[in-house]
């Protein structure tokens, strides 16, 4: 079995208020070496804790809204990090707002951060981080306040290595070999010019997932989430509540499913559950008769995406 692409914890599953069962809402994803969090609702850093994630690796922070479920373990996150002496940059991305809250509840408490933070707000649709592996958009939701829902999506990689075709074209093994495998043209010996595309195959999609909460039914959401790997949608009521879920801003885990089904994505996991639903067995079956591959979220709950080697 190969290391997932990505690896994505659930700390908190609920919507509101805090339950025995459910945290509030956050998300913690690694690549590689790196840790994403999607939210920051109350105790989100106990739960990383419980989780055994590091804090070394906590490279960003992505905000979804300033509703307090999804924003108020934030500041106490922000102050351990403090506390353990950290020195790496945290970039902290939101909606319009993050930034005075933040510097609102530093002054208040009378705290300060050593390390470097930089705060970036979005008030649309757009890039708000590339590097030269992946890249995170984000799309206004639908929501009773501004609210911003987010897709991350690795780059595509490169082909397979073709062994017999190079060695068809005499391409000696060894450093030419690596060298076309990451993409560079190479000149053989004899000065015939083998280029990546004569030995490589199609290229490989890169790992990707949408985050989506909180939201009506919207067309951002199935924008952000067009063949995803994995969709995380919130669902907070039950099928047959969309005129109270509409009314709140919400959406029930039955809209979640057909989001799923809209963007095609491969795999739904519903989040943001009320806690009114103490048993979530029969939100999941109501999901699933629309779209079949769909969990309902747990604390604590992992989900690994592997990547795949065709569209
Ligand atoms: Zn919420
Ligand atoms: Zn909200």
């Amino acid at each position: 079995m190969t290391a997932p692409a990505l690896t994505v914890t659930f700390l908190g599953t609920g919507s509101g208020a805090p339950s025995l069962e459910r945290n509030l809402a956050s998300v913690a994803v690694q690549r590689q070496g790196d840790l994403f969090l999607f939210d920051c609702g109350e105790a989100a850093q106990i739960q990383y804790r419980r989780a055994a994630l590091g804090f070394a690796g906590l490279s960003a922070i992505f905000i979804s809204h300033m509703h307090g479920d999804h924003v108020t373990g934030l500041m106490g996150l922000l102050m351990s990090l403090q506390m353990a002496d950290r020195v790496e940059p945290l970039q902290v991305y939101g909606p319009p707002g993050l930034g005075a809250y933040i510097h609102a509840c530093r002054r208040h408490l009378q705290t300060r951060f050593s390390y470097p933070l930089s705060i970036s707000e979005s008030s649309g649709a757009g890039c708000v981080l590339e590097t030269d592996a992946y890249r995170v958009t984000a799309e206004p939701l639908d929501h009773r306040m501004f609210c911003l829902g987010y897709r991350f999506e690795e780059h595509s990689r490169p082909g397979r290595f073709d062994v017999t075709r190079a060695r068809a074209l005499d391409v000696p093994p060894g450093p030419l070999f690596g060298a076309l495998q990451h993409g560079n043209s190479v000149e053989l010996p004899g000065g015939r010019v083998i280029r990546p595309q004569d030995v490589l195959g199609p290229a490989r999609p890169g790992a990707s997932f949408a985050y989506c909460t909180d939201t009506r039914p919207c067309p951002g959401a199935v924008t952000l989430a067009q063949n995803v790997d994995l969709l995380i949608h919130e669902g907070t009521f039950e099928a047959g509540r969309e005129d109270e879920a509409r009314r709140k801003g919400h959406s029930t885990v039955a809209d979640a499913a057909r989001a799923a089904q809209l963007s095609g994505a491969r795999q739904l996991v519903v989040t943001h559950l009320s806690p009114r639903y103490q048993d979530s067995s029969f939100l999941a079956a109501q999901a699933r008769a629309i779209f079949p591959n769909t969990r309902i979220a747990r604390d604590l709950m992992r989900v690994e995406i592997q990547h795949r080697e065709t569209e």
